[in-house]
């Protein structure tokens, strides 16, 4: 959970380390780590994930703040290098916010260039056009229990290719969830785009939100944060 201050902390002070970048045609990058893809259809594959410095939001939940702020400035190349090396196939570009840095374009149409499966985790407070059509979307829709949920792009939503893309919520409590279904029943997500419903644990149990899914029939899949499960808090897994 963040805390209060991490909460209250102005905007622009939020978009500070961005603009201290020197070369625009760089990315600020929080980290790069190799791991099991915790979450999305991919969940249980081996995947390299490069975290992105930065993001304008302050989820309730959020579990990356150490991203907020804290990064080495690095050439396109040299990520596409460092992924090269980790021998992957498929790579998750996440963040804090990856889509804050437009450079960020030329890391996503390099990995595809080499062959790999890309995938791209944005808050969906970011308008995703213009992203490479080869990337899968995993677009994280904001929650009223996030705090953040008048900060969706609600056009995103309609940009999201079936059978490529995916909506991603984290649901706080019963309101979320209710949230959750409204988006569902509405079709506000195109058919064919999976829904993927998770708890931002320890606020709501992952059993509760498997109960009530069963019960209500929900097209969505339930997932678990396969990451936390198996490394609880611990970064850089
Ligand atoms: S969008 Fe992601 S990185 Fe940004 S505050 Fe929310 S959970 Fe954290």
């Amino acid at each position: 959970m963040l805390s209060k201050d991490a909460r209250a902390e102005p905007t622009d002070e939020r978009l500070a380390p961005l603009k201290r970048k020197r070369d625009p045609a760089a990315l600020l990058i929080n980290e790069v780590f190799t791991s099991i893809q915790g979450e999305s259809s991919f969940a249980g594959l081996p995947c390299t994930f490069v975290r992105t410095t930065g993001c304008h939001l302050r989820c309730a939940y959020c579990d990356t703040a150490h991203a907020f702020h804290e990064g080495t400035e690095r050439t396109i190349g040299s990520l596409l290098d460092e992924v090269s090396a980790r021998g992957l196939p498929l790579v998750e570009v996440t963040g804090g916010e990856p889509l804050l840095q437009p450079s960020v374009h030329a890391l996503l149409r390099g990995l595809c260039d080499a062959g790999r499966t890309v995938l791209l985790e944005t808050s969906g407070a970011v308008s995703t056009a213009g992203v490479d059509e080869r990337v899968h979307v995993i677009l994280d829709v904001k929650t009223p229990g996030s705090g953040e949920a008048a900060r969706n792009h609600h056009d995103n939503l309609a940009r999201l290719v079936p059978g490529r893309d995916e909506v991603k919520l984290v649901l706080c409590d019963e309101v979320d969830y209710r949230f959750a279904r409204a988006l569902i029943d509405a079709r506000r997500v195109p058919p064919g785009v999976a829904v993927l419903l998770s708890a931002a644990q320890p606020l709501l149990s992952p059993a509760m939100l498997a109960e009530w899914m069963v019960r209500d029939r929900v097209d969505a899949r339930f997932q678990l944060q396969l990451h936390k499960v198996l490394w609880g808090e611990r970064r850089g897994v």
